[in-house]
């Protein structure tokens, strides 16, 4: 193992170290991280240190605040894992109704605070997922149909280059940096904190429709007649075939069963939401929980799981999902498959988060209708195996239906990079990649490779800024 001097401003672990194990942990337990070493900054100042030291080594960089997109990351030898989790400061702007999070703040360290000025944030399914991650990938919450991605309704951010210097991006100050870094995933640099819109919402009329699994194939296809409807923006649902291991911390009541979920969210009145919820109602769910809820209580909706766990998933973006469609879901994922899946969800997208709106970022918008998740449980190796076939299972069987873009957040094994965005927009990142990191140094869970000197050169030279150095 190579030893390395201590670096300054920022504690720097090596294998060697008391606590390494411990530290090279990601949120996904399943994954197994073996980085040449590991930085703690507790600010941008230990950021650049971090990156300057990897520099002068020749090591390459990652930026990690919770490691909930880990797995696709793939072998980290000859990187300094930067882990942001000791960066978690997060501050409310209630006029300009913004927060500023540092890079390792969860969604939990902003809808909290924001909640007690009347605003919130545009978080995803779980209060504990990253929002530097989440909001890089794209983001797609459940406010995400009114008011489109977390990527989207950035107003700056920081970030330390790979030159080890301390950009704000906004639209003004680095118009290319501020446009990758919203969709673009983590290629660019490593981002210190980020500026995020607020909205003033303080309540959803929210919660979740269960029946057994093996009413599973008739709900979907009545979720699938209701997201067909022309539901308003304000109207979001989720479909999810669930099991509940028989483990002793899952509650008593759901241990070791199995169920057909509807999750559903409106902004709007109660009145509106039960009307569009009738036809599902209609049959007859054995538990009701929608009721007007706070947006700190929409975070634990989801049920996601809160605390580390060791899981294999991966997803895709439907562009549609026909009656075929169902039926083909209900074989590979219902009450008679066997399966080792958790979770198999379709979750509805669309609305504000389909429109490319001039001034958007690199993910101007999710050109899917449908993202789908599956999901199990890997303690062990064997289990990561039989639970990345049953994975696959679903995904084949869904394949016809895939939107021609992909969501990196939703991907946890790699992709072709250049299936998560436009044609046009990854060249442009790529030239952006060149301008701002030419030599590779900095990783991302999703990378977006450097345009290679040829590909740099614009014939229209309006990317003359953006050429790679010599
Ligand atoms: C339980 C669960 C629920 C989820 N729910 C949703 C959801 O509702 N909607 C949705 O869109 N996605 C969802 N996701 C996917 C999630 O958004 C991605 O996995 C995302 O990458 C997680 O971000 P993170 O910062 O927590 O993870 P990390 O693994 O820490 O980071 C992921 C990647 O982001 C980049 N990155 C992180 N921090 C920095 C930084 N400071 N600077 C530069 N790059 C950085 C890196 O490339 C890194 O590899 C969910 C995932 C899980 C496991």
């Amino acid at each position: 193992m190579p030893t390395f001097p201590p670096a300054p401003a920022t504690p720097l672990l090596t294998p060697a170290d008391t606590g390494w194990d411990e530290a090279r942990k990601a949120w996904n337990l399943a994954v197994d991280q073996h980085p040449a070493a590991i930085a703690l900054p507790e600010s941008a100042a230990g950021v650049i240190a971090a990156v300057n030291f990897a520099r002068r080594h020749d090591l390459r960089v990652t930026a990690q605040g919770t490691g909930h997109g880990a797995a696709p990351l793939g072998p980290l030898d000859g990187t300094v894992l930067i882990n942001t989790s000791r960066m978690r400061r997060v501050s409310i702007d209630p006029v300009a109704r913004t927060a500023r999070a540092e890079a390792g703040a969860v969604w939990a360290d902003v809808v909290s605070p924001a909640a007690g000025h009347g605003l919130t944030g545009l978080a995803g399914s779980s209060p504990g997922v990253g929002v530097t991650g989440y909001t890089l990938g794209g983001g797609m919450g459940w406010l995400g149909r009114t008011y489109g991605l977390s990527a989207n309704n950035v107003e700056a951010f920081e970030v330390v280059t790979a030159d080890g210097q301390l950009r704000y991006a906004n639209p003004a100050s680095e118009p290319d940096l501020f446009w990758a870094l919203r969709g673009g995933g983590g290629s660019f640099g490593v981002v210190t904190s980020l500026e995020l819109r607020l909205f003033p919402i303080t309540e959803v009329y929210a919660g979740l429709l269960w029946w057994p699994i093996h009413r599973a194939g008739e709900v979907l296809h009545a979720w699938r007649e209701l997201t067909h409807s022309g539901l308003p923006d304000e109207f979001t649902t989720a479909f999810r075939f669930m099991r509940f291991p028989a483990l002793p911390d899952v509650p008593e009541p759901v241990r070791g069963r199995w169920f057909a979920v509807v999750d559903a969210i409106h902004l709007g009145t109660p009145a509106e939401a039960d009307a569009l919820l009738a036809p599902l109602r209609g049959l007859s769910p054995v538990t009701d929980t929608v009721q007007t809820i706070s947006m700190p209580a929409l975070g634990h909706l989801h049920m996601d799981p809160e605390h580390p766990v060791p899981s294999v998933g991966d997803g895709l973006m439907l562009a549609d999902l026909p009656a075929e469609a169902v039926s083909k879901i209900t074989v590979v994922a219902g009450a008679e498959t066997g399966s080792l899946l958790q979770v198999v969800e379709l979750r509805h997208a669309g609305g504000e988060m389909k429109r490319a709106r001039p001034g958007n970022g690199a993910l101007a918008a999710l050109d899917a209708e449908y993202g789908l998740f599956a999901v199990g449980m890997a303690p062990t190796p064997e289990a990561a195996s039989a639970v990345g076939y049953g994975v696959r299972a679903v995904t084949s069987a869904m394949a016809p239906w895939a939107a021609g873009q992909m969501y990196m957040n939703l991907a946890d094994t790699s992709r072709e990079a250049c299936g998560f965005w436009t044609p046009q927009a990854y060249e442009r990142l790529r030239r952006i990649k060149a301008a701002v990191d030419p030599t590779d140094m900095i990783r991302a869970n999703h990378p977006v490779p450097p345009a290679r000197p040829a590909l740099a050169v614009t014939p229209e030279g309006d990317h003359a800024a953006l050429q790679p150095a010599g």
